[in-house]
């Protein structure tokens, strides 16, 4: 009998807190995380002590003190945290869409720390809108009479169909009936929405007739979706929303323009042009235009309805326009981040994704250069070479947008691409690429120029190499106050 043995070489909680690493743990975490790590890990053991003791080998006290250190470490990292985009995707909504101008964070810090004048008229002492101040700012971008915020575009979708075309048909062409990112497909979010679907046209072709005739005692909107992440090319024709707007007017029946990236400045000076623009649609007529604020505007996830105020205001007292309202802190970030927009200029230089996009491919190709050879000198990393490619929008944007970058190609020093990509995941800060064949390529057009070193500092962290044997060993001789970096 083996076991009691072995279970009598298992250190005692106190020794283990009297360790060096996890002695300085206490100070750092908590008194009750640490004892709650090395109580759960001591009985992890016991268990597998009892288990399979023949196999079993009770670890130095020290390695073991290392082993619960580095995952109280991992604990203690937020579930949400910062990553560096090397996907070459700008708007990645796995990587969270539009990164935040520095004024949206300095204002969400500011509002969020304490109480705000959220609905509150500081003039009168009365209680006021939440939106007063975002409203103001959208009327100077886009021209639009009124405006509402909600939790995002999908949201913006299903109230404006709900309040408006509830138990009745709304007509779509059926080019246009699209499915953004799996949950959002425009047949489903049309029948929650009570309002209901009436189909116009071909996949490929719709006409003006085809409106004019669908229209009816029953019609409540004629509703045009922009196919954001395909296009029907070839022989096509689609109405457009002058024509739209002019049929609406003849039926007295608003248009509803669903634009889903809502640019508010024109994206073809930066080589991805074909983006509908907000200021566009308000100018054209559409009685309601309706985007995202984390796509092309750059801003904080919400979705943004725009129109006159005939049709904003009763949307605005929906009982559903309460269950999808944004909070404070979106409404900090979406009024920063509109202020830089008053000045074009402004906001190429403090838009982060206006930034990213408009960085000169020089710029990309030197940074490449520098950071190759200082790739090639970590262990993980068999080559490194700087390569010309193409980065994409992302979010829901055309596929075949490609926007000129540079990236860094790498070869991993065991032939694996797989695995350097999954170390890269779970170092920090984690590194995310693209892997194109096996090679993993890090493309620099995501990649604010500030995280560079940061880039090597991840791929330094991984040390040496990938094999389930040595990488233990890597583990053991890990220091453990580097992880925490
Ligand atoms: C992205 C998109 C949506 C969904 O917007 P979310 O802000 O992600 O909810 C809806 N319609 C169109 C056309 C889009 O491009």
């Amino acid at each position: 009998m083996k076991s009691p043995n072995l279970l009598r070489k298992i250190p005692s909680v106190g020794d283990l807190l009297e360790s060096p690493p996890l002695k300085g743990l206490v100070e750092r975490v908590s008194h009750n995380v640490v004892v709650g790590n090395v109580r759960s890990i001591l009985e992890e053991m016991r268990v597998e002590v009892q288990q399979r003791a023949s196999e079993f080998r009770v670890p130095p006290i020290r390695e073991l003190a290392e082993h619960i250190a580095r995952r109280i470490l991992e604990g203690e990292r937020p579930g949400i945290q910062p990553v560096i985009n090397a996907t070459g995707i700008l708007l990645h909504t796995g990587l969270g869409r539009a990164p935040s101008a520095d004024s949206a964070i300095q204002q969400i810090a500011a509002v969020g720390h304490g109480y705000s004048n959220l609905e509150f008229d500081l003039d009168t002492g009365q209680r006021s809108q939440r939106m007063v101040a975002v409203e103001g700012l959208l009327r100077q971008i886009s021209g639009a009479e009124a405006s509402l915020v909600v939790n995002n575009n999908a949201a913006a979708t299903l109230l404006a169909l709900t309040a408006v075309a509830a138990g009745r048909e709304v007509i779509v062409s059926r080019g246009q009936l699209v499915e953004i990112g799996g949950s959002f497909r425009l047949p489903d979010v049309m029948s929650v929405s009570g309002a209901i679907l009436r189909e116009v046209g071909t996949t490929n072709k719709t006409h003006p007739d085809d409106y004019q005739r669908a229209i009816g005692e029953q019609t409540a909107a004629l509703l045009r979706v922009h196919t954001s992440n395909y296009r029907v090319v070839g022989f096509t024709s689609a109405v457009g929303l002058e024509e739209l707007v002019r049929i609406g007017r003849q039926h007295k029946l608003p248009v509803i323009d669903d634009i889903g990236s809502g640019a508010v400045v024109d994206f073809s000076p930066f080589g991805c042009g074909g983006e509908p623009q907000v200021q566009a649609s308000v100018a054209a007529g559409a009685s309601l235009v309706l985007f995202s604020g984390d796509k092309l505007l750059g801003g904080p996830q919400c979705g943004i309805l725009l129109g006159g105020r005939e049709w904003i205001e009763p949307i605005r007292r929906h009982p559903l326009a309460r269950a999808v309202r944004v909070g404070k802190l979106t409404l900090a970030a979406l009024e920063a981040t509109l202020r830089l927009y008053r000045d074009p200029a402004g906001a190429r230089r403090d838009v982060p994704l206006l930034r990213l996009i408009d960085t000169p491919m020089d710029n990309l190709k030197h940074r490449a250069e520098r950071l190759a050879p200082q790739l090639a000198a970590c262990e993980r990393v068999a080559q490194a070479d700087v390569c010309q490619d193409v980065a994409y929008l992302g979010g829901g944007s055309l596929p075949a947008q490609g926007l000129p970058t540079w990236c860094v190609s790498l070869v991993a020093s065991d032939g694996h691409v797989g695995t350097l990509a999954q170390a890269l995941r779970k170092a920090a800060p984690a590194v995310i690429g693209r892997v194109q064949q096996d090679r993993f390529l890090l493309d620099l057009r995501t990649v604010f120029p500030g995280q560079d070193q940061q880039l090597v500092e991840a791929f330094e962290t991984l040390g040496g190499t990938t094999h389930p044997a040595m990488a233990k060993e890597v583990e053991k001789e890990a220091n453990v106050e580097k992880e925490d970096e």
